[in-house]
């Protein structure tokens, strides 16, 4: 059976103390999750350790980091690199955010390292796609987001895939409180699927773990989990507040 995960993205929010109040919050209230039903909680980088620190021994919550350097070590003043988010304590680190991708220019090549830095020192991957509106608009986003997910993780090995999990996230429902409906979630994440399938195989592609983002919330978060395809949620603005990000867990423990 493969994972469910709701993973928080915090983005550049919350100061220290704040970040630590907040997963305490959530620590106090949070629901029994499982192997097959996980928590990410993804910081800022310079509150991995402290988070790491926090969620040491608790099994199944994990700490993710939002981004990672394409390059292993050297002359790059301002990167974080993998091996060092591995040795912070770190389990996930999320690749190809559509803000990194605009605001930053990171190509589908730039992805592709940074994905195989992240593999190579032992991080579980959440690779993200997704269409911005003028893609969906014109009906061709099913080509759009199987071009990104060919570039970015094609070159990886069987072995390696199955510590990828995939964020579907449109970019015209990121922060804007226009949520996919279920249905258009369904019908793109089974593509997403299919598309592993073609490459992978039928079992890679039944075993891959495809996430939801893009405003989801507590009023809308079980009826997209409870899609067959959907395997959980990235997280934006609703895991900044506990009780809404905890409502968001009960939703994914209970699909
Ligand atoms: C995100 O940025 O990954 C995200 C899903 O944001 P939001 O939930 O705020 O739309």
């Amino acid at each position: 059976m493969r994972k469910k995960i709701v993973a928080a993205n915090w983005k550049m929010n919350l100061t220290l103390s704040e970040g630590s109040f907040l997963v305490n919050e959530i620590l106090a209230a949070a629901p029994a999750v499982t192997a097959s039903r996980q928590v990410v909680i993804a910081t800022p980088f310079v509150h991995l350790t402290q988070t790491a620190a926090q969620l040491e021994g608790i099994g199944h919550i994990h700490v993710g980091a939002q981004n990672c350097s394409s390059e292993k070590a050297g002359a790059y003043t301002g990167e974080v690199s993998a091996a060092m988010l591995n040795d912070a304590g770190v389990q996930y680190v999320i690749i190809g955010h559509s803000e990194r991708r605009g605001y930053f220019n990171e190509d589908s090549a730039m992805l592709a390292k940074k994905a195989n830095q992240g593999l190579e020192n032992g991080l579980q991957v959440i690779f993200c796609c997704g269409e911005p509106l003028e893609i969906r608009d014109a009906g061709t986003q099913n080509d759009y987001v199987g071009q990104q997910i060919k570039e970015g993780i094609f070159h990886l090995t069987a072995e390696q895939l199955k510590n990828v999990v995939i964020a579907y996230e449109p970019i015209w429902a990121i922060g804007t409180g226009r949520t996919a409906t279920s249905a258009q979630a369904q019908e793109i994440h089974a593509y997403i699927r299919n598309v592993i399938a073609a490459q992978y195989g039928n079992d890679a592609a039944a075993g891959i773990s495809i996430l939801y983002g893009g405003s989801c919330n507590p009023t809308n978060a079980a009826e997209l989990f409870a899609c067959p395809d959907v395997d959980g949620g990235l997280i934006g603005g609703a895991s900044l507040k506990a009780d809404q990000f905890l409502a968001i867990i009960s939703a994914m423990i209970n699909s």
